[in-house]
């Protein structure tokens, strides 16, 4: 049982209906790899709403990851639902995933549409960049 266990019972933030321990949990202790793009995706989405730095950092290709996320966590955003549109493979090793993130900032609701990319290297999906319309 990883770091998660504690949270049996807990609903993964990321929408699945499947507990977080059952889900993203087991991405975000390192006890699996995120089998595919959108696995990867779900469980970024649910290190932003746990406000998992390390995890965010290492499922983020070097090429385009910043060099600190102590901003982006700092804001006070509310993450409120993930919905997963379209998860795209393109070959064995690149992926496109498009979101809508739920959101709000001091009450005031905002949605987050993003079309990502994703590649694999050395059998880790890694989050490159995005294209928010
Ligand atoms: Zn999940």
């Amino acid at each position: 049982m990883g770091l998660f266990g504690k949270f049996v019972g807990n609903q993964c933030p990321c929408g699945s209906k499947r507990d977080l321990a059952d889900c993203c949990g087991r991405y975000l202790d390192g006890g699996a790899s995120a089998p595919d793009a959108e696995a990867l995706m779900r469980s970024r989405y649910t290190a932003y709403v746990l406000k998992r730095k390390s995890y965010l950092l290492a499922t983020w290709h070097p090429s385009t990851c910043l060099a600190t996320l102590d901003h982006e966590l700092e804001q006070p955003v509310k993450w409120l639902e993930l919905t997963i549109k379209r998860h795209t493979p393109q070959d064995a090793d690149h992926a496109e995933v498009e979101f809508v993130a739920h959101f709000k900032v001091n009450g005031q609701s905002y949605n987050l549409h993003e079309i990502s990319r994703f590649v694999r290297e050395g059998g880790q999906w890694l989050y490159v960049d995005g294209d928010a319309s």
